[in-house]
């Protein structure tokens, strides 16, 4: 296929005050570019750091006949926003996310493009060697669940950043005007054809994560909202069950207090609470309604693209891509 040919790789790198790994990552990000046969950059994107990160970042691009480009935001926007900012200045056909504390071990640059030649969209990777609790593998587990009904793709490692994507997939994202958004679960909801392959994983080797535990949990919300408003629909469901559980009760309840007369009653406390129950359960359905409508009104807000055509194909114009 005419379009499937990559002329150009583009590397972007979201840094955020990592001076001790940028000499070690540009030099082995080079290594590994110029085993390529295509021609090839490398964007970092500077997070609005601290540190020396954007000097050294301007000296490198700088530099004669440098592969460099370097994007200096003016504060720190977080990961994937810095990562949206790399993607609308690439150039090359195949875009290669990666992150710059060398975790994600450049080497394995070459074989993402092998595998993305093979014709597919979007090239994840599983991490291999990663040594995490059981709680967190069936939390990766449940969540590749839901990214598979909700995309239709599984997903075996949403939390590895070492990703391609091909031109058109970015083009589509940068369509995206949300603010809060996951870029792997976006891609995937645009890929035609995913895969993935497994990459080793390293220890951080300078500084510590970036990540701390709230933004964590606001990169687990983002993860969620850019994938789905089921949560929002779970209202509905939970209070539904409790209303019906209620009102099952009250049943139950009016039918032993004739089979055993108003002393087992306890002078209807019981029924109070059964009535209590239904009423909850109508609170929740009330939320899980009003949900429904956030739930859209997000939707629109967001303005994601309706459709994404990938390519259109007529007798007279072949492989005309848009
Ligand atoms: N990063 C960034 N902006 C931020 C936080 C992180 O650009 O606000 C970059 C960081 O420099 C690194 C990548 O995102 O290249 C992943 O960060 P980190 O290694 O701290 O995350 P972890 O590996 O702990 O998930
Ligand atoms: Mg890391």
């Amino acid at each position: 296929m005419p379009d499937q040919t990559i002329n150009k790789v583009s590397i972007v790198i979201p840094v955020y005050n990592e001076q001790e790994s940028l000499p070690e990552l540009i030099r082995r990000t080079s290594e590994a570019c110029a085993a390529l046969t295509m021609a090839w950059e490398i964007l970092l994107v500077d997070d609005g750091s601290s540190d020396d990160s954007a000097s050294l970042l301007t000296a490198a691009a700088e530099q004669e006949g440098s592969h460099i480009v370097a994007v200096l935001l003016n504060r720190n926007y977080g990961q994937h926003s810095a990562i949206m900012a790399g993607f609308s200045h690439v150039s090359g056909d195949l875009i290669i996310t990666l992150d710059a504390d060398l975790q994600n071990p450049p080497e394995e640059i070459p074989r993402l493009v092998a595998t993305a030649q093979e014709g597919y969209d979007v090239v994840g990777t599983v991490r291999q060697n990663r040594q995490d609790s059981r709680f967190r593998k069936l939390a990766s587990r449940t969540i590749n669940h839901l990214i598979q009904r909700a995309t239709g793709k599984a997903m075996g490692d949403y939390g590895c950043m070492l990703r391609a994507y091909r031109r058109h997939i970015v083009d589509a994202m940068l369509h995206c005007h949300e603010r809060s958004t996951f870029i792997p679960i976006l891609a995937n909801t645009f890929a035609r054809r995913a895969t993935e392959i497994p990459v080793l994983h390293a220890e951080r080797e300078f500084g510590d994560s970036k990540y701390s535990l709230m933004r964590l949990v606001n990169l687990m919300y983002d993860l969620v909202t850019c994938l789905t408003t089921t949560p929002l629909r779970m209202l509905s469901i939970v209070g539904s069950v409790i209303a019906l559980a209620g009102f099952a009760f009250s049943l139950l309840l009016i039918l032993l207090r004739l089979f055993f007369g108003p002393q087992w009653a306890a002078d209807g406390v019981f029924m109070l609470f059964a009535i209590l129950f239904i009423f909850i359960g109508a609170q929740f359905i009330g939320m899980g309604l009003l949900g429904e409508y956030i739930g859209r009104i997000y939707n629109d807000v967001r303005a994601r693209p309706r459709y994404f055509v990938q390519r259109v194909v007529t007798a007279s114009v072949k492989d005309k891509k848009e």
